[in-house]
């Protein structure tokens, strides 16, 4: 999009425009809480009748190539990132720039969670980042790319649509508040039905191991460690030994499940200081973990300078190996992939799975009763 077809754009409708639809097109930077709240936006922005243009997974190159000197203060990697995704995007055909400022996700926890907030350095990395791209000239201007950054408490959806319409209506014209309440309802159905999809595709797997009787990893992590240049596709490692992989985040909640493992979806008996979202998820992982007898191993990943991640290191792995379960850290991941000794802890971990994983299974059976007709149902396809 150069700089002058933008303003036209933004004023005139195309002839042939279909009914509905703007010709628009948002660019979102993939970093951070937009792993996990993505399918929210699609839904928002395609009601809205736009174009939802995602910037590619991290990457060394991507950061070093459009990231690089934008960092205007020392922080974790997961947010130094963001700086190559937002110059990646501005080299792109978008017209709206949308970072948005996450305050809160929304969760499936219950009971005794203080609240579900994310961590600051989440919440305030637009800001951040986007100084990198002010501090010599305004580089969205000049692109004629209107960069909009809401506040945005997911954890109090009544609220979305006052701070999105606020932080839009400028950008798109002719916007209605209406519209906006609208476009938050089908972005919370379509986040719900990705979801309800994904912990379906996980006991899919679960299902698998117990017919077949083999072990799977849980991954405790944050939800952007499923970007593979903050995660280093450490998980698809495991899988290449045919180790199946399951993430904390869509395990299946079904009442059935969790009254035989004898869990709820509260975690006050072992995290009482339960403010941070991503925290309360991974502890509430490694409970399920610890009790679900086919998930022999847990693999913790973390990035470097993780302040949020310190004090959880100890009870999750306490919390994992009280049952025998076995317990791996990879931590101070950062931009460069350790492809090489990344290799060799996971051969040594899988000579620890192949040798204890069968005698975890029937320790962890023992404790709990038959095991339920559910679980044993023949699955449709492969895991
Ligand atoms: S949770 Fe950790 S890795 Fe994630 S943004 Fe906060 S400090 Fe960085």
């Amino acid at each position: 999009m150069s700089f002058l077809t933008f303003p036209r754009l933004l004023k005139k409708k195309p002839s042939n425009q279909e009914e509905g639809k703007r010709y628009i097109k948002v660019g979102i930077p993939k970093f951070l809480n937009i792993w996990g709240t993505a399918p929210f936006w699609v839904g928002f922005f395609e009601s809205l009748g736009m174009k939802v243009v995602f910037s590619s997974d991290t990457s060394e190159e991507q950061y070093r190539t459009y990231g690089k000197g934008r960092i205007t203060m020392d922080s974790c990697f997961p947010v130094k990132a963001l700086a190559g995704h937002i110059g990646e995007l501005l080299q792109k055909d978008i017209d709206i720039l949308f970072v948005p400022m996450i305050y809160s996700l929304p969760s499936f926890l219950k009971g005794h969670v203080l609240d579900t907030l994310c961590c600051t350095r989440v919440m305030m990395a637009p800001e951040n980042i986007k100084a990198g791209f002010l501090k010599e000239r305004d580089e969205f201007k000049e692109r004629g790319i209107k960069y909009v950054s809401p506040f945005v408490p997911f954890a109090e959806p009544e609220l979305l649509p006052k701070y999105l319409y606020d932080s839009l209506k400028e950008a798109i014209e002719g916007l209605t508040y209406s519209e906006v309440i609208q476009a938050v309802r089908e972005g919370f159905k379509v986040l719900e039905e990705f979801e309800k999809s994904m912990r379906s595709k996980s006991l899919e797997i679960m299902k698998w191991c117990a017919v077949n009787n083999r072990p799977a990893l849980l991954i405790l992590a944050r939800p952007y460690h499923m970007d593979p240049g903050i995660g280093h596709e450490i998980d698809a490692e495991f899988q290449l030994y045919g180790y199946p992989i399951l993430w904390y985040n869509y395990l299946p909640i079904d009442d059935w499940l969790l009254d035989w493992l004898g869990i709820s979806l509260d975690i006050s008996d072992v995290w009482t200081s339960s403010y941070s979202s991503n925290t309360n998820e991974i502890i509430w992982g490694a409970k399920f973990a610890s009790r679900f007898p086919w998930i022999t191993g847990v693999i913790r990943l973390s990035s470097y300078e993780c302040g949020m991640d310190q004090p959880t290191f100890t009870p999750v792995q306490k919390i994992v190996e009280s049952s025998g379960t076995l317990f791996f850290k990879f931590g101070e991941l950062d931009e460069t992939k350790p492809a090489g000794s990344v290799k060799i802890r996971v051969e040594t971990i899988v000579y620890y799975l192949e040798k204890y994983s069968q005698e975890i299974i029937k320790k962890k059976l023992s404790r709990l009763g038959d095991i339920p007709k559910k679980l044993l149902e023949p699955v449709s396809q492969s895991a």
